[in-house]
This record gives C-alpha cells, sequence and structure tokens, in this order.
C-alpha cells in the first residue's frame, strides 16, 4: 500500500490542504527527518488552518535521492507519527509540493529554483558540517573542498552555502528581490553561522555580490526543538502497523515542539505562529533556556542517571526524588540565572520538559546524552554557576551534577564495571583519576580543567567544597541515595 493510493485509516489524521493551491515560496535544502517533523509540520499545520500558498520545495543535494523518488511517487504527501506516553497521534503532512534534487534534476534545476520569483525563503537543515564553518577561526572554511570548487566554479556548485550564493547572484541579475535564508539546524545563533558562510563565500567570488546580499538578504536565527530519531526500518513497519500505509517517507518523533524564529524576514513569511511557533527579536536568550533548562537537566540526568543504574531518561525520571531534584534544577536554579523577555512562561517551559523526559516512548539513553561532556558542560551548567557564585544563591543541584560528571567520567559504575566514556578528553580524565586517589584532590584536578571550567570556579573555596562534599555524598551512598538526601535539604 502507498499512501497517495490508499485511503488513510481512522488513526490517522487526514490532511485537508489542497495541494494543487500552494506555490513553492520556500525552498528547503535538507530533506531529512527533523524537516519532516518540524519545518514541514508547522507550516502544514498553518495551511491546515487558513488559506494560504506557503508550500515547499524540498532539495536534498548529497544523499537521499531514492528518497526523494519515493516522496514524488506518493505527491509529496507524508506522515508523521508522534509518539506520546499513552497515545500515538499520526498526521499526513501535506505542506511540501515539489521536490529536486541534484543527481535526479541537475545542479541548474535546483539553481534555477531558488531563483524563481516566488521564492521568498530558503530553509535549511543541513547539519552543523553543512555551513562550512572552520570552527578555529570562526569564518568559512577556504580549504574545505566543496568551497574551493565553489570559489573555482561559481555556477556549478557543490555546498548547499554556494547553490545558495549563486542563485542570489542570479536573482540580482535579473531584478528580483532576495529571499530570505533561515537556518533551522542545532547551531548556536543559525544564522549568524550561516550569513558568515554566505558573505564568506560571496566576498571571494564577488565582492558586489557580498555586498548586495549584505544589504538586500536577512538570516534570522531559530531556535529549534523536536526529538526526531533518524528513521530505521522498525520505525516504518511500526508505522505501518498502527495506519495500515506503507509509507516510507514516513517519520515518528515526540509530542512536543518548539520553534523560536527571530521576526527578520525580507519578504514575507508563513504565521507560524498560528502552529504554534513563536516570533521574537532576538532568539539568543531562547537559546540560552534551551541549553541551561533542557540540555542542562539532561546531562544531570544522565550522569546521576546512569549512575543510578537508570538506561534511560524515561526510567531515572520514574524515580520521584529525580524527578523533584530535576525540577528544582530547572526552576530554582537555572531559570532564575536567565535574563528573558517579560512574559516568557519559564514554569510552563519546565512543565512540558519534566512531560517530555518523562515519555517512555523515548528510548533517549542516559549513556548517549552523557557523551561529550566536556563540551557540553561549559553552556549547560558553567554560565549559571557564576551567576549564583555571584549573586550568593542555591546552586546545590549544579554542584551534584558536576560530582555526578566527576564520578561517571571516573570510568566505572557503582557496580565496578566499566563505563564506556566517550569524551574528546578521555584520556585526560584517565590522567587525572591514576594520579589522584584522594577525592578532594581530584575533584580540584578536574575542576582545574580550564576548557571546561572558569579559573574563577577553582578560585572559589566555597563552591570546591561544595562540590566535593557532593561527590563524597555520591561515593559513600551511592547517586539515588545522594539524589534522594539532597531532596530533603
Ligand atoms: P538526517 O540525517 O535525517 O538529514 C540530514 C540532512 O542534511 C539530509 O537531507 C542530508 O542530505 C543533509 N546534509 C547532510 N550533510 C550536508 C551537507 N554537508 N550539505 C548539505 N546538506 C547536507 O538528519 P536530521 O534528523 O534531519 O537532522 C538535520 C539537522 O536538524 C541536524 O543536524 C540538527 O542540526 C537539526 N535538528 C535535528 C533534530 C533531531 O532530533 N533529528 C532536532 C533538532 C535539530
Amino acid at each position: 500500500m502507498s499512501i497517495a493510493s490508499t485511503p488513510l485509516t481512522a488513526s490517522v489524521t487526514p490532511s485537508q490542504v489542497d495541494q494543487k493551491k500552494l506555490k513553492s515560496r520556500i525552498v528547503h535544502i535538507g530533506f531529512g527527518a527533523f524537516h519532516r517533523a518540524h519545518q514541514a509540520l508547522y507550516t502544514h499545520d498553518v495551511l491546515e488552518k487558513t488559506a494560504g500558498d506557503w508550500g515547499i520545495c524540498v532539495i536534498s543535494l548529497f544523499s537521499g535521492h531514492e528518497l526523494i523518488k519515493k516522496l514524488r511517487a506518493q505527491q509529496h504527501r507524508y506522515l508523521v507519527a508522534e509518539k506520546g506516553a499513552h497515545k500515538t497521534i499520526v498526521k499526513e503532512i501535506a505542506s511540501v509540493n515539489e521536490s529536486l534534487h541534484p543527481m535526479l534534476d541537475g545542479k541548474q534545476a535546483v539553481i534555477e529554483k531558488m531563483a524563481e520569483q516566488q521564492v521568498e525563503i530558503v530553509s535549511m537543515t543541513i547539519t552543523e558540517k553543512g555551513y562550512c564553518i572552520d570552527h578555529t577561526t570562526g569564518k568559512l572554511d577556504e580549504n574545505n573542498p566543496l568551497i574551493q570548487n565553489d570559489i573555482a566554479t561559481p555556477s556549478e556548485p557543490k555546498s548547499a552555502i554556494g547553490y545558495i550564493v549563486e542563485a542570489l547572484r542570479l536573482r540580482r541579475e535579473r531584478g528580483l528581490q532576495a529571499f530570505t535564508v533561515m537556518s533551522c539546524d542545532n547551531v548556536q545563533e543559525n544564522g549568524h553561522n550561516a550569513q558568515i558562510a554566505v558573505l564568506g563565500l560571496a566576498r571571494l567570488q564577488d565582492n558586489e555580490l557580498a555586498q548586495w546580499i549584505e544589504s538586500h538578504t536577512t538570516f534570522p536565527s531559530t531556535m529549534v526543538d523536536r526529538i526526531v530519531p533518524a528513521v530505521t526500518p522498525e520505525t516504518l513497519t511500526e508505522i505501518t502497523a498502527m495506519t495500515g500505509v506503507d509509507d516510507p517517507c514516513a517519520v515518528a518523533c515526540e509530542p512536543f515542539r518548539q520553534w523560536i524564529i527571530e521576526d527578520n524576514f525580507v519578504q514575507g513569511r508563513p504565521d507560524w505562529n498560528i502552529a504554534g511557533a513563536e516570533f521574537v527579536q532576538n532568539v539568543v536568550p531562547f537559546e540560552e533556556m534551551k541549553l541551561r533548562m533542557l540540555n542542562g537537566s539532561h546531562s544531570f540526568l544522565a550522569y546521576l542517571g546512569y549512575l543510578g543504574g537508570y538506561q534511560h531518561i524515561s526510567d531515572t525520571m520514574a524515580n520521584p526524588c529525580y524527578q523533584q531534584a530535576t525540577l528544582d534544577l530547572m526552576l530554582k536554579v537555572q531559570a532564575v540565572s536567565l535574563n528573558m523577555p517579560v512574559g516568557t512562561d519559564l514554569a510552563g517551559y519546565a512543565e512540558l520538559l519534566i512531560k517530555r523526559f518523562s515519555n517512555p516512548s523515548l528510548k533517549h539513553q542516559t549513556w548517549q546524552i552523557a557523551m561529550d561532556g566536556s563540551q557540553k558542560i561549559p553552556q549547560r551548567f558553567v554560565g549559571s554557576l557564576l551567576f549564583h557564585l555571584q549573586h550568593e544563591s542555591d546552586y546545590k543541584w549544579l554542584a551534584m551534577g558536576i560530582a555526578g560528571w566527576m564520578h561517571y567520567v571516573g570510568g566505572v559504575d557503582e557496580q565496578g564495571k566499566i563505563i564506556d566514556v566517550r569524551d574528546p578528553l578521555a584520556q585526560t580524565f584517565i590522567d587525572i583519576n591514576d594520579s589522584h586517589y584522594n577525592h578532594p584532590q581530584r575533584v580540584k584536578a578536574l575542576l582545574g580543567i580550564d576548557s571546561i571550567f572558569d579559573k574563577a570556579l577553582l578560585a572559589n573555596d566555597e563552591f570546591v567544597e561544595t562540590v566535593t562534599t557532593a561527590y563524597q555524598l555520591i561515593a559513600t551512598h551511592g547517586a539515588k541515595q545522594a539524589v534522594t538526601s539532597l531532596s530533603s535539604l
């Protein structure tokens, strides 16, 4: 059965959108799982509620041509299964009205589509590496082979950035307005990132073009959130079993979704707020909110949950002490350290996160989230720790989170089993553990890793003592008991 030829069963919410009325006013690069369950779904919801014509032409540049063929075979409609704790809602999405792939249609067709007059937004989910930014300089990586190609032969681009610059060149030559370039990748200040890449490449090709882009294009940042796991054969089998529809383009995801968008578009934009997105002047505070409240709590649960013998975040949340500790961490420690626009409902956000973390259909592994802690702790914990030290306010749950991380990177769990610690600094942790048997010294040595911790933390005796006490508590009683006893203080 295919989605296009099959009457949908009762468990699917069939689309009411008339795709024939849609125009490709959005071109989206990166038809991956996330786009299908996020921006395309938001746009679909807007179309369901209004008589708009905001269609999406989806493009994949590298892999994914087979998926594009399958999508075409079902008139660009596909299913999204939102898996909640108690029920799953399956929606048929119909906001995509066209698709292109250089392997199927040629590069020129892709460029010409982006240069068509009606295109107002080019959006992207191309993963972090798609921007070709050199992280040491924060600038476009001119040595990236794709970028080198795009400098040498701009009309035959290979990178997503090269396609965008070439399409903007054609629009300028043809006297058309520029489009908005909107990144939806999970990158901090993603709009700024996209701007650096696009202007960086344009300058290397043609300085006048770069100046035109700079004054005619905007690069709004967006904060995106929804867990959309990679689609596996099991995902598709499960969706077929639920719906009776065999859809090779289907995706499954959690019910939660969030999209905060900097309202800075050179032409029009769909009213995504009708579907629950939020337009703001500045996305940065919302990124901080996500990093501290969501990601920070996730790390806390990952380390203390793993040590407590829990495999998944939802298992950890089933322990009421961990759940209460997480809520306290979110509201009493992280939320108070933020500087949000007036009216932001942080208590409501925390409540949603608690529900989301508790969803047993999301098998989010504590081990997976615990990975690369040395890269995550600075954004998730350190900013708010500095806030609390400055304001002499309570940070006990952050100290406990750090102590949990310290035990975790010690590489042995509470049953004496080896932990597979994946982290760029894994060897540093081994060296520190091997050379510091004494707990206070070990804590100090770990706090002395200055790529993770601000120097002000190690210099603060009270902070070092608080973390050391939490470390000892876990060492003596185990993580579960440590969380329980700290909850009652
Ligand atoms: P995916 O693997 O399903 O799709 C990745 C897409 O990116 C594909 O279309 C691929 O062709 C394209 N791509 C990869 N490298 C590229 C490159 N160098 N240039 C151009 N295109 C490239 O992954 P996904 O789940 O769709 O995730 C895509 C991005 O969405 C992530 O990197 C992340 O930034 C963001 N995101 C994902 C989730 C999630 O839960 N999946 C959540 C929030 C944000």
